[in-house]
């Protein structure tokens, strides 16, 4: 968009729910990202150049041959049917057990995220997330007008007994939360995972407060060390299959340009879902269904996340490396399993944010903490995506920030 600031005639008409909606710091940064001499752990841009082209070619070729006219189509609202069936291969190897009939496709797991808000969400209901929590999230649930109460995680994922306590708080005052927002795999942006017996809890407390767990996994595949722990939906499936809502993209196994992604619901959820879907989008695009389709027919999608995880966990570890060889004594950061993230966090006394333009000045950018937080806490915390530059880089930018971070303690300390 235009940086022309103008006179917005129409400044009355808006609905009032757009004051409650927020540009993602993310976003705006993604424009720095773009630029090849910016060192960006901004943006979580996956390697989408590890891609074989070639292949999807032939992909989209297969596409426009076969039904091509069928594929350039209006589809169903709730999914290509075909697609949905490798869905479910994508999930089981996941280890959760559905049938085409629990999915409906969605474009993106952003659209995901913001259909559940639509169809749970009145204005000043209550929902609770992990903290800090994805933006992306914070940001659909807010323009939905949600009161948002978050819970810290630490190092094995939501702290368990502060949410107990505000389940029982909220209880007492009759509060009905609408649901209980989870990245439990490698999360955005904290990099950390829920430990098995917190993912029991967290799912037996859901059950006795009569709430919904949505849990958003886009990161499940790209482990990197240890065991895969099980998805809070295979444990529900193993009970009762009401609780857990999932969801999950195409953006990390494939790539973000298809926008696609699915969610796994009760039935009666899917049913106002759909009706979202239609009101929205009418449909999934068929044309990008389709060619995910032939891209899950094709076994060597399966090399495809193996040669992901080996350029990601090589990018994670020179991160983790150079931020222990230069900034030990300083600072602490989550050590991710798996994902795109490693979260940051400096002396209480510095801002990430101010500190943002000095990097920026010396060619590197990051996500200041304060947005992943529901009232602009996090000041002196950050998230560092590994994901998307290689590992020269890497060990370049953690360097040359390294150094401004130290620069400033010592700018500080000379003031005490
Ligand atoms: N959920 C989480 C946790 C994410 O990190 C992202 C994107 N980074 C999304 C949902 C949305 O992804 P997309 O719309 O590309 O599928």
């Amino acid at each position: 968009m235009s940086k022309k600031i103008t006179f917005d005639y129409w400044a009355d008409l808006y609905s009032n729910r757009t004051e409650f909606m927020f540009s993602s710091e993310i976003r705006d940064l993604l424009a720095l990202s773009a630029r090849p001499d910016i060192i960006s752990f901004a943006g979580g841009l996956p390697e989408v150049r590890a891609q074989n082209f070639q292949k999807l070619e032939k992909y989209v070729k297969r596409t426009l041959k076969s039904d091509g006219d069928i594929n350039i189509q209006y589809g169903c609202s709730d999914g290509y049917y075909p697609f949905k069936t490798k869905l479910i291969d994508v999930m089981r190897l996941e280890g959760i057990e559905t049938v085409e009939e629990d999915i409906i496709t969605t474009t993106g797991g952003q659209q995901a995220l913001d259909l559940l808000a639509k169809i749970f969400i009145n204005p000043g209901d209550t929902v609770i997330t992990e903290s800090p929590a994805y933006t992306g999230a914070l940001n659909s649930f807010k323009s939905y007008e949600a009161k948002i109460i978050d819970i810290p995680v630490d190092e094995n994922g939501i702290d368990i007994s502060i949410l107990e306590k505000k389940l029982k708080e909220l209880e007492k005052k009759k509060i009905q939360i609408k649901f209980i927002y989870l990245v439990p795999n490698f999360s955005n942006p904290s990099g950390v995972t829920l430990s098995f017996d917190r993912r029991k809890k967290v799912l037996e407390l859901a059950k006795k407060h009569r709430i919904i767990i949505l849990e958003d996994n886009p990161y499940g595949m790209l482990r990197y060390e240890g065991k895969p722990i099980p998805t809070i939906k295979e444990l529900d499936i193993r009970g009762d299959n009401r609780n857990v809502i999932y969801l999950s993209t195409l953006s990390k196994l494939l790539a973000p340009g298809f926008r696609i992604g699915w969610i796994v619901a009760p039935h009666p959820i899917l049913e106002k879902i759909s009706l979202g879907v239609q009101s929205t989008i009418l449909c999934v695009s068929t044309f990008t269904q389709r060619i995910a389709y032939e891209y899950f027919s094709d076994p060597s999608w399966v090399d495809n996340i193996k040669r992901f995880k080996g350029i990601y966990s090589k990018r994670r570890d020179i991160m983790l490396k150079t931020l222990k060889g230069n900034l030990s004594s300083i600072a602490s950061w989550s050590k991710p399993k798996g994902g795109f993230f490693i979260w940051l966090k400096l002396p209480d006394y510095l801002s990430t944010k101010e500190i943002l333009a000095d990097a920026v000045r010396n060619k590197v950018a990051y996500v200041p903490g304060s947005g992943f937080y529901p009232d602009e806490r996090g000041l002196n915390e950050a998230r560092l995506a590994f994901c998307t530059e290689n590992t020269e880089r890497i060990e370049k930018g953690i360097k040359i920030l390294s150094k401004i971070v130290k620069e400033k303690i010592k700018l500080y300390k000379s003031f005490k």
